[in-house]
């Protein structure tokens, strides 16, 4: 037979062409602030390890205990024979932190908000999104069939505007990342309370990149703000600050128990390896036992931040130790990553569709564990290159 399809390569030179085709980078050793790839060791400034917890020896320990005495993989999915105690304590534990009646763990931060999401909300229902939530949240809605309102970004006056117009009696719900990915901002989650008891709306928040990172404990930012009891939904991940992976919906009982009878992503799929919820459980512990760790990560990213704009950089609306430095173009995006990296700085360009057109970026995040040596190193090398290249 012969093929004529050119479909593929078509749209793989497509995207080579407007400078957004994605490659694969290899890593070895672990995620640390310096990291190998390509044999070259680098610093390490695109990483979501925001406390340095995912090589701590003290996770290794429980994943290696948990392993040796209950093997590696859960054997099938959590409704069959595949729900085990490591499963049952994470999820108590997680429940205690967040201080709900109950947590449900799902594998991964994609398949939480795709299955709460869709199991929740139906094609009789409104959704009102922020423009820049997540890629798994605007699947999980598309998939939900629900009507699909999206609001300007952090746009106050637009959400309660589409509030207005949308009929009292209907099932409503907003959903947002409470920090947003990709730009490093907030939600302005007491707002957003304040807007959905007047339009008596339910609100779900996506807490990825705010667990371990906002508020005093480190519960996130429904604890920033003071909001914790006024949201319904509250999902976060394992993966980012608590260096493990996997993710959680937690809330009222009844909603646990309607998720694990309706969620899809939570129903057919094998249950998380019990070492990873053994490890999960234990980045838990301490993010609650160290603040120390997160007034250091406030203090880098802090200081990256100031000193960025200092050096003329467009850093958005960044709030967090999440800071975009916009380069617009998609190639240049690509050629300030590669030049970062021949000067042993590993960061990642992001480009649509990520993020919209003409807004592709550097984005940064500073851990923890990064010393004030290496951030004057990375300071240091972006201004030289942002000058080389005009994007200051
Ligand atoms: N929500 C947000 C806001 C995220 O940034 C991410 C992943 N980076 C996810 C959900 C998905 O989480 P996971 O990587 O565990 O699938």
């Amino acid at each position: 037979m012969v093929k004529t399809d050119t479909f593929l390569q078509d749209s793989l030179e497509d995207l080579g062409e407007k400078g957004c085709l994605r490659k694969l980078r290899c890593l070895s050793g672990s995620q640390g602030r310096e990291i190998i790839i390509d044999d070259q060791k680098v610093l390490n400034f695109c990483s979501n390890n925001y406390l340095g917890l995912a090589d701590d020896v003290r996770l290794k320990e429980a994943a290696i205990v948990s392993l040796e005495a209950e093997g590696l993989g859960s054997g099938a999915s959590r409704l069959v024979c595949g729900n085990l105690s490591a499963h049952k304590n994470l999820e108590e534990r997680i429940a205690r932190f967040k201080g709900t009646d109950a947590a449900l763990v799902f594998s991964t931060g994609y398949m939480a908000n795709v299955g709460i999401i869709s199991s929740l909300f139906g094609r009789n229902d409104v959704i009102f999104s922020d423009k820049l939530n997540h890629a798994s949240i605007i699947d999980g809605i598309l998939l939900s069939q629900a009507k699909f309102k999206r609001y300007p970004h952090v746009d106050m006056k637009a959400l309660e505007g589409m509030l207005q117009e949308t009929r009292e009696k209907i099932r409503k719900v907003i959903i947002t990342d409470s920090v947003f990915s990709m730009d490093g901002d907030i939600a302005p989650l007491d707002k957003i309370v304040a807007l959905a008891k007047k339009y008596n709306c339910q609100v779900m928040i996506d807490e990825a990149h705010a667990l371990g990172v906002l508020g005093r404990i480190g519960r996130g930012a429904a604890e920033h703000f003071g909001v914790e009891e006024e949201i319904d939904i509250k999902m976060g991940t394992l993966s980012k600050a608590v260096g493990s992976f996997g993710a959680y919906c937690c809330g009222s009982r009844e909603l646990i128990d309607y998720l694990i009878n309706k969620a899809r992503s939570f129903i057919y799929t094998t249950g998380m390896p019990p070492s990873v919820a053994a490890a999960s459980l234990k980045g838990i512990e301490i993010i609650e036992s160290e603040p120390e760790r997160r007034e250091k990560l406030w203090d880098n990213a802090r200081y990256l931040l100031r000193k960025l704009k200092e050096t003329g950089f467009e850093t958005l609306r960044s709030q967090t130790p999440i800071i975009p430095v916009l380069v617009k173009e998609s190639e240049n995006a690509v050629r300030f990553s590669e030049r970062l990296f021949e000067a042993g700085i590993f960061i990642s360009a992001i480009r649509p569709p990520t993020v919209p057109a003409q807004t592709a970026r550097l984005r940064l995040t500073v851990m923890a564990t990064h010393t004030r040596e290496d951030v004057h190193y990375l300071l240091q090398h972006m201004e030289r290159i942002g000058k080389e290249l005009c994007i200051i």
